[in-house]
């Protein structure tokens, strides 16, 4: 017999190399034969919820590297919490229309030369387009190993759920929450759209800065001076604002005299290059009695008082376009201006109705373009002209500034007035306590009372709303209307959810508060249509039980039948009874904002879906469309909203306020927020500039080149709260830590092989000290990992696992072990007390890695025996604690120090080739009593953790003073080395049949089983 076969050497199937990109696909295949979500879904029936709402990524594009991290870190709180016995279903879901899409599907149109396509056309090209990228990003987001109802995702361009948002919006319309006004609204004009906030970029920008003369009538030569930044909103110019709190001055400049704010004086004179003039005050009081002369169109205009005029740029005086901005707008408003906009949808000048023609701007500008070509406009241009020409022009340059751009075509937006539907924000909320549902089956408001305070034709009553100043920079002012708004009540609605970060509240509370009316109709055709109609005399039909009846048509047929159907047939389908109010005679082609698309899941989704619902008495379950308006906030509050930090603009906000306004309650609990990826520049990878960087973006590219799992593990690895900076060099630290991981779950199954936990595992009172001692350390992370996702802190997760595995138990406790697993007798007490301890730690190892690592702690638990479900994700992680006494603790702990203390000696004895291997060697302890204790009593742990075969002590001088000191030398010469297990022991040859064996060999091999 061969001794070295009666060791008991590791053997497990469990691969060493990981070969992730092969195996991972394998297991998808065996997760979704086995119906593993499904299957989850049903051993947590009945459960305590845990509720994540996702937030539905755009359609369109490869899942790029930024959607793979908020989806992974979704799956590992899902996975967490199931694990943790939670019923924590994920329904997924798809945000269909919008501006992205249709904007594809037009081009490749127009290319293949249709140009002629009505909207039933265009629209059904944009749902081809979207359930192609949704079935592309389906598969992306499953490779990553992300589970959940794949197959019943919501998307809302499915019927019911734009019949839902629909339902919820009628809840708003019959509030008064929706009027149509005339404001100026941020458009693009190459998307020729409305843009929503959270759609417009900041970005630099030089603009052309002007001084510019307005001649005041009735003094020759004299002239008010403005400044603008954009020349072209001067042929909208109605009225020019002055401080009345600034002293201005007149000053003459040769033959001419120019009015000014004092404190600029000396910029304007240094920028307008005026070397010498005098000057003498000019009353402010005087101001408002002045008319001037527009510089190039036949009217005048009026000076009025506003305190948005600033005393650190300009002149002093502000040139007023009511069309233009939102400053400008206000002012106009209260002092009677029309909102006039001469500028059409393409984006160029034309004369607009609120004007005489003859009042308007000169022929030569019409059709000048506003949008800028290589830093230059046509509109721009021809107005510079035509001040230069009659010399109006005193100083032109560049100017440098940050300007908003629009999002999908990176161009400056302007701002412009147009007819638009609105969500006032700052709505009175007197008698609308927080948390009661609106009663959706009232009858609804009439047109009237929507509308009133929207109409010019009522002056006096303010739209509401503030926007944040258009042309210059600063801040807006404060809400200042008294009592209880909506405004103030999301305020306090944002105090009742808990945010992480802890930041993460004031970004939403700055939103919330400087956000102006919701501008939330779209000229464009796909989305959710604004269930609207017009009278004969053109004005506005929108109504609470119109928009319902609307949403039951859409429920049956989708929304396509608002743009196949005239407005005659519409208006006999969803004419509620008893209808009062005017006949329509045409129907609305806006699409609403499709924030308001993603921001009615509460709605659409939560009250939807049965499995998302908590139960909070025998009601709860599926809800009848007309029932879910009504639905206890209990019920469908969702535990949980993830997403990126931009969010706070966008669909935490837009979710926020919809909900709070239709169905009385903010849709969430707890809000988490993570950074974005950012390459090594700190420069925020995004999806729509995907084009300017030569490395791929995608998630495809990193899972194809280092596996799903390695991808978890980089996320997790990286605190999320900040930006996460992409670099194959960190994804390769992570691969050394993930081999790591892989190579200690590999040690603990090969050493299972002949492990049966329900007859062999030992109680803990028997187990061995070493045993104990990793048991206690394992419990100890198990307790601090355990918190660490409780936090959400996933890089807590991955310091600590990493940090034991590499420490406690591959560089001790793995190595350690070898002696006695590999040469005790296979059924040894010894043996069987750390298969007992392996068997527990792999298993716990498994679940507590299990939320990161989806494929491998998978893959290891097939091998794990006496496992209890087929799945480990399936599996319910209830931790042990594991307790040791204090005297325990703290003699195993002074082991450990003395090993520390040890080892640099012993490896001195193998360098200087005094003995071999440690198994050569005696190590003598020797120190005063009271140190020594530990050793004393574990001598033969403490042998065995130095792994050396001799170990003896003395004990010497006064007990607490003397310490410990370590020598070194070979073993006695009484020993001899055995055969087997390389031990140098007095016992070798005891036994005639096994001359060269130790007497613990001798059992070993005489109970051997081959
Ligand atoms: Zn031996």
């Amino acid at each position: 017999m061969e001794y070295k076969d009666t060791l008991n050497l590791p053997r497990t199937d469990f691969a060493m190399k990981a070969d992730l990109v092969a195996r991972e696909p394998q297991r998808l295949d065996q997760w979704r034969s086995a119906g593993l979500y499904a299957r989850i879904q049903a051993a947590r029936a009945g459960a305590e919820k845990f509720v994540l709402h996702d937030g539905p990524p755009f359609a369109n594009g490869d899942v790029h590297i930024g959607t793979a991290l908020n989806k992974i870190l979704k799956d590992i709180l899902i996975k967490y919490k199931t694990l943790r016995g939670f019923n924590a279903p994920y329904i997924p879901g798809w945000d269909c229309h919008g501006l992205p899409i249709e904007f594809k599907v037009s081009q490749d149109m127009r290319k293949a030369g249709d140009t002629s396509a009505d909207a039933a056309t265009i629209r059904k090209a944009c749902e081809d387009y979207a359930r192609k990228f949704i079935d592309l990003q389906r598969t992306q987001f499953k490779r990553l190993g992300v589970l959940g109802d794949w197959e019943h995702p919501y998307l809302t361009l499915n019927k019911e759920y734009e019949a839902d948002e629909l339902r919820l919006f009628a809840d708003i319309v019959a509030q008064g929450f929706v009027y149509r006004g005339k404001k100026p609204v941020y458009w693009s004009i190459p998307c020729r759209t409305a843009l929503a906030e959270a759609e417009v970029e900041y970005a630099d920008h030089v603009s052309q800065s002007v001084f510019v003369k307005f001649p005041v009538v009735g003094e020759p030569n004299t002239f008010v001076v403005i400044w603008t930044t954009t020349p072209w909103t001067l042929p909208a110019n109605l009225a020019v604002a002055y401080n009345d709190k600034f002293p201005y001055v007149k000053v003459t400049v040769g033959g001419e005299h120019f009015l000014v704010f004092q404190g600029l004086l000396p910029a304007v004179a240094q920028k307008c290059g005026w070397t010498t003039f005098s000057q003498e005050p000019f009353p402010t009081e005087k101001l408002a009695a002045l008319h001037y002369q527009h510089p190039f169109c036949n009217r005048t205009g009026r000076l009025f008082a506003a305190e948005f005029v600033t005393s650190d740029t300009g002149t002093g005086f502000v040139h007023i376009a009511p069309g233009h901005g939102l400053d400008d707008y206000n002012l106009g408003r209260q002092n009677g201006l029309p909102i006039y906009s001469p500028v059409n949808d393409d984006g160029a000048f034309a004369y607009s109705g609120e004007l005489p023609v003859e009042q308007q701007m000169p022929a030569e500008l019409l059709g000048k373009a506003i949008l800028e070509k290589h830093g230059k406009s046509e509109a721009n241009e021809a107005v510079l002209h035509l001040l230069r020409e009659r010399h109006a022009l005193l100083q032109q340059e560049d100017f440098h500034h940050s300007y908003p751009h629009c999002w999908r075509s990176k161009t400056p937006v302007i701002f412009r007035a147009m007819d638009q539907w609105f969500i006032k924000i700052d709505l009175a909320r007197a008698n609308v306590a927080a948390g009661v549902p609106p009663d959706g089956e009232k009858p609804t408001l009439t047109r009237e009372a929507s509308l009133a305070g929207a109409s010019f034709k009522t002056p006096g009553t303010d739209p509401g709303g503030r926007m944040p100043p258009s042309t210059a920079g600063g801040t807006p002012a404060a809400t200042k209307e008294p009592g209880h708004t909506f405004r103030q009540q999301a305020l306090a609605e944002i105090d009742r959810v808990k945010w992480i970060p802890e930041w993460g509240v004031n970004r939403i509370k700055g939103a919330v508060q400087t956000r102006p009316d919701w501008c939330i109709s779209r000229q464009r055709t796909w989305g959710v249509p604004i269930p609207a109609f017009y009278d004969a005399q053109g004005e506005p039909v929108l109504d609470a039980q119109i928009v319902r009846n609307t949403a039951g048509l859409i429920e049956q047929h989708g929304s396509n039948v608002w743009f196949e159907k005239s407005a005659a047939e519409l208006w006999a389908l969803v004419k509620p009874a008893g209808w009062a109010g005017p006949e329509a005679a045409a129907k609305s082609n806006d699409t609403l904002d499709v924030w308001i698309d993603s921001g009615s899941s509460s709605r659409a989704v939560l009250m939807r879906r049965a499995e998302l619902q908590h139960v909070v008495g025998p009601a709860a379950g599926r809800s009848s469309a007309e029932e879910t308006g009504r639905l206890p906030i209990a019920q469908w509050q969702a535990d949980v909203y993830l997403e990126g930090s931009d969010q706070h603009r966008g669909w935490f906000q837009s979710s926020l306020l919809l909900s709070l306004a239709g169905n009385g309650a903010a849709p969430y609990k707890t809000v988490l927020t993570h950074g974005f990826m950012v390459d090594a520049d700190r420069e925020k990878i995004s999806k729509s500039k995907q084009a300017a960087y030569d490395k791929p973006q995608t998630a495809e590219a990193y899972v194809k080149k280092y596996g799903a799992d390695v991808v978890r593990l980089w996320v997790a690895s990286q605190d999320y709260r900040n930006d996460i900076v992409v670099s194959e060099e960190r994804i390769n630290k992570v691969g050394e830590t993930y081999r790591g991981i892989r190579n200690a779950l590999r040690y603990q199954l090969s050493n299972l092989h002949d492990f049966d936990p329900a007859t062999q595992t030992v109680p803990d009172n028997q187990l061995t000290g070493l045993d104990r001692w990793i048991l206690g350390e394992f419990s100890k992370l198990e307790t601090e990992v355990i918190a660490a996702y409780e936090q959400y802190e996933f890089h807590v997760v991955y310091q600590k696992v990493s940090q034991f595995i590499a420490v406690e138990l591959s560089s001790i406790y793995h190595d350690v072990i070898k002696d006695r697993l590999y040469t005790d007798a296979a059924n040894s007490p010894r043996r069987r007390s750390t298969q007992t301890a392996l068997h527990r730690l792999v298993t716990g190892l498994c679940q507590m890695l299990a939320p990161i690592l989806a494929f491998t702690a998978d893959e290891a638990w097939e091998f794990v025996p006496g496992k209890k479900t087929g799945s480990v994700h399936e599996a319910k992680w209830e931790p042990t604690l594991f307790s040791r006494t204090p005297e325990e603790t703290f003699n195993w702990g002074r082991l450990f120090a003395f090993r520390v203390g040890a080892l640099p000696g012993l490896e001195a004895l193998r360098q200087n080739k005094s003995i071999g291997k440690s198994l050569e060697a005696k190590v003598v302890a020797t120190g005063d009593a009271e140190t020594l204790a530990p050793v004393v009593k574990l001598s033969g742990d403490f042998q065995e953790l130095m792994g050396v075969s001799q170990f003896t002590f003395e004990i010497a001088g006064e007990p607490g003073k003397q310490g410990i000191n370590f020598g070194y030398s070979r073993v006695d010469a009484n020993r001899q080395k055995c055969e087997r297990c390389w031990h140098w022991e007095t016992d070798i040859g005891q036994k005639a049949e096994h001359p060269t064996l130790c007497g613990r060999c001798v059992e070993a091999v005489k109970s051997f089983k081959a």
